[in-house]
């Protein structure tokens, strides 16, 4: 597959792309081959999960040779359970787990087989030095990043993160972490601050080996794919829909990466009919999908689901890019006006394709509460803070079977989650979180356990413009 730019005509291969992470012009890389390959689908959903992701990977990611075994490196013994992502029924709907990971949120998945796939990309292209992973998060990208790259050889890693802006156990999550190779730095502003200063960061130092561990690496972004088919598979395998029978998939979205791996799946031919973008308060996406206008000049609100507190999506450019046939001028004319107005506009034959694929819709903050409160008592089900805003805008569309993807596990947010079920809200989060798994009789997950009494190993706190000082400083001394 030939991959390019957004933005402009560079035509490069997924090992670049992977490697470099950002184009040279600040576009992101993408394939237009995905819009007419042909993807053996029906033979996909045979496979078993880490057979189902190999032969994805394989082909869209065409130049690594050696996919088989990244993959199956990448989730040896990482995950608790060995279909990596498991389905149940919760009422009428369908909840796809994706937090039984390392760090009990859905990026494991990717994160997980990410470090291989520039490993074997740096061997490839002949690097010497070490490649360094920028990363900027809203809380769950930076600990998985970090728990993935910690003492591989030949990267370091520096992860960002909003100071105010993630979660108590986020936060423990990070500044506790180990490895020879790793830093951690709050900043002072919130999410889109960090990425806009880590894409920044990308433009004005070349030739350092860079690379992004977010999802505007193509790399992190196509190991998401395989959980939308091992839905379905897993939902054939139960009779619960029959063989083409089209299904939707109900997204808590943020960045966009997520959900655009769902489209993905569909331009691949998995049988989907909607795709059900889920916001929270920050529901600039809603307005787009809704009205073709995508405007970031609104007021920014700290949620109980951190990890969607996000203004600019940056995936949408590589969905605008499919979504015009290729159209660089128009993708690049769309950034421009979003980097200096902060708004564009896309013409009505573009939203009319957009809403042929996407549903839409936004949970307010007591909404998303309701909708852990009644999951649990009438379901018997424990939803985190962002699957619940999923839920939430699921029950309200009410459009057919639809399978939720859950991003995380509950017990990473227990101040809020254990506040919706009006258990009686005093002490640490570690407190909340034991009360929360007696009143369940849900085990907690070790990994949050345990951060109880590990050292703080990371103290760093900069504020939003001395982010690129800061990068290449930290390069520097590594170099
Ligand atoms: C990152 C994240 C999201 C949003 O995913 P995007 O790919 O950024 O849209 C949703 N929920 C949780 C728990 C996350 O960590």
């Amino acid at each position: 597959m030939k991959y390019t730019s957004t933005r402009s005509y560079c035509p490069t291969d997924s090992l670049k792309a992977v490697l470099n992470s950002i184009a040279p012009d600040g576009g992101l890389y993408i394939s237009k081959d995905i819009l007419n390959m042909s993807f053996d689908w029906k033979q996909c959903l045979k496979l078993n999960t880490p057979d189902m992701s190999k032969m994805i990977c394989k082909a869209l990611l065409d130049d690594f040779d050696n996919i088989e075994s990244i993959i199956e490196k990448s989730y040896k013994d990482r995950f608790e359970t060995k279909e990596l992502t498991p389905l149940v029924k919760v009422g009428k709907n369908y909840v796809c787990e994706l937090f039984h990971g390392p760090t009990c949120a859905f990026k494991d998945v990717a994160l997980s087989v990410l470090p291989n796939l520039i490993v074997s990309a740096r061997k490839k292209a002949g690097f010497e030095n070490d490649t360094i992973i920028l990363t900027a998060t809203s809380g769950d990208t930076g600990k998985a990043a970090l728990e993935a790259f910690k003492d591989v050889t030949g990267t370091k890693i520096i992860v960002f993160y909003p100071k105010e802006g993630v979660s108590e156990i986020q936060k423990r999550q990070m500044i506790t972490q180990k490895g020879s190779n790793v830093k951690v730095c709050a900043v002072d502003g919130n999410f889109d601050d960090c990425q806009s200063a880590v894409k920044q960061a990308f433009n004005s130092i070349k030739d350092k080996g860079l690379a992004s561990a977010n999802s505007i690496n193509i790399g992190r972004l196509i190991p998401q794919i395989v959980y939308y088919f091992s839905s379905y598979r897993d939902l054939l395998k139960t009779g619960e829909i029959s063989q083409g029978e089209k299904i939707n998939f109900a997204v808590p979205t943020g960045n966009f990466g997520d959900i655009l791996a769902g489209y993905y799946a569909k331009l691949m031919g998995l049988p989907i009919d909607k795709l059900i973008c889920a916001s929270n308060s920050n529901n600039v996406l809603t307005d787009f999908l809704k009205t073709g206008t995508y405007n970031r000049n609104r007021p920014f609100f700290k949620t109980i689901s951190p990890s969607m507190d996000i203004l600019i999506s940056s995936n949408l450019e590589r969905l605008l890019f499919l979504l015009s046939d290729g159209n660089f001028n128009f993708v690049s004319n769309c950034m421009t006006e979003l980097g200096t107005n902060g708004r564009y506009s896309v013409p009505q034959a573009i939203l009319a394709k957009i809403q042929e694929s996407f549903l839409f819709g936004s949970a307010t903050e007591e909404e998303t509460q309701d909708s852990i409160r009644q999951c649990y008592y009438q379901n018997n089900y424990l939803l985190d803070p962002h699957t619940a805003v999923a839920w939430n805008v699921t029950q309200k569309l009410n459009s057919g079977k639809t399978v939720v993807l859950s991003t995380a596990s509950p017990f990473k947010f227990s101040t809020s989650v254990s506040k919706a079920l009006d258990l009686s809200c005093q002490g640490s989060e570690f407190e909340l979180m034991k009360a929360l798994s007696l009143k369940t009789s849900i085990a907690i997950p070790k990994s949050l356990s345990e951060l109880e009494n590990l050292p703080v190993l990371h103290n760093d706190c900069i504020s939003k413009d001395r982010i690129v000082e800061y990068v290449r400083k930290e390069l520097d001394l590594w170099i």
